[in-house]
């Protein structure tokens, strides 16, 4: 297992690159910000299928919080995540401070009308401009062949694409599946703010997109029941406040309150005590279960 380097500035970055770009290897890249599990892990090896060099990067970028989220609170665990990088075969990892991505006067950002602002970006506010403003930067800074998301945050993967493609960024994109606990919970950072009452409780948000996930591969095709049917899924945990169940047209989010088909988006946010948890499916594909 090759060592982990860490490089906390721009220029020992490109330096620490430099070799394996001058003789044409492969960069992949990976950006977290920390509080890494298997999910981000996953996320790694697979850039080391698809790249001869990984890089990741940890940073908790305060442009993409609100005013009232958990910037200041956000686990920070880098010992942790650097054994963890390591072993899954990350060779670099891009560790900045605030400042050397955000030097002062710092001012222009990516705006993404329209897909930014359903489902997540309607509670989240400037949000997902904050997310694709970063990942821009860092894009910009490792400047990787490849770069890989994951699907736990469809809307964010689906907003990064879609920049890629508009800025015509030499990147290619790649999205991978949501890593699970056994009971089905999507691994997340945040899951370590649930209490031991409220973990037993979280799968039900996967419940929910499954439970619409069976009842559309049972032959319901309208959406109005389908949302009811996760709707009632959930508020069988009381304390789940609901942000949003929707159904979407997975290319354009576009709503669906009518008929569905095999390959729609089931999207659901809901706050637990003091995390925010999303999950997400597409009904009757082997995405979904
Ligand atoms: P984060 O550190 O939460 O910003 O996530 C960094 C990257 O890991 C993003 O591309 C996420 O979509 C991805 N990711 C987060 N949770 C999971 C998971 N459970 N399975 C796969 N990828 C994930």
């Amino acid at each position: 297992m090759a060592a982990l380097r860490v490089v906390r500035s721009v220029t020992a970055l490109r330096r620490a690159l430099e070799d394996e770009r001058l003789s044409g290897q492969r960069i992949g890249f990976v950006p977290t910000m920390g509080a890494l599990h298997a999910g981000h892990a996953s996320l790694v090896q697979h850039a080391t299928q698809v790249s001869d060099v990984v890089v990741s990067s940890i940073f908790v970028n305060p442009l993409q919080f609100g005013p009232k989220e958990d910037l200041a609170h956000y686990p920070r665990t880098p010992e942790a995540d650097m054994a963890l990088l390591e072993a899954a075969g990350c060779r670099v990892l891009f560790l900045p401070e605030v400042s050397e991505v955000y030097p002062q006067g710092f001012c222009t950002t990516v705006q993404l009308p329209g897909l930014s602002e359903v489902l997540c970006g309607r509670s989240r506010p400037g949000h997902f401009s904050g997310v694709l403003t970063v990942v821009l930067k860092l894009l910009n800074m490792v400047q990787p062949d490849v770069a890989c998301f994951g699907r736990k945050d469809f809307q964010q993967a689906l907003l990064i694409a879609r920049m890629v493609r508009d800025f015509n960024l030499p990147v290619q994109v790649e999205v991978c599946p949501t890593l699970r606990e056994a009971d089905g919970l999507a691994m997340s950072s945040r899951n370590r703010y649930l209490s031991a009452e409220e973990r037993v409780a979280a799968p039900a948000l996967r419940a929910a997109v499954l439970a619409m996930d069976a009842a559309f591969r049972a032959g319901e095709r309208a959406a109005a029941p389908l949302l009811a049917l996760g709707r009632a899924r959930i508020a069988t945990v009381p304390r789940f406040a609901l942000d949003y169940l929707e159904l979407r047209d997975p290319q354009d989010l576009s709503e669906r309150d009518g008929a569905v088909k095999q390959g729609d988006l089931v999207a659901v946010a809901a706050q637990l005590g003091s995390a925010r948890l999303i999950d997400n499916g597409l009904l009757g594909t082997e995405e979904a279960p």
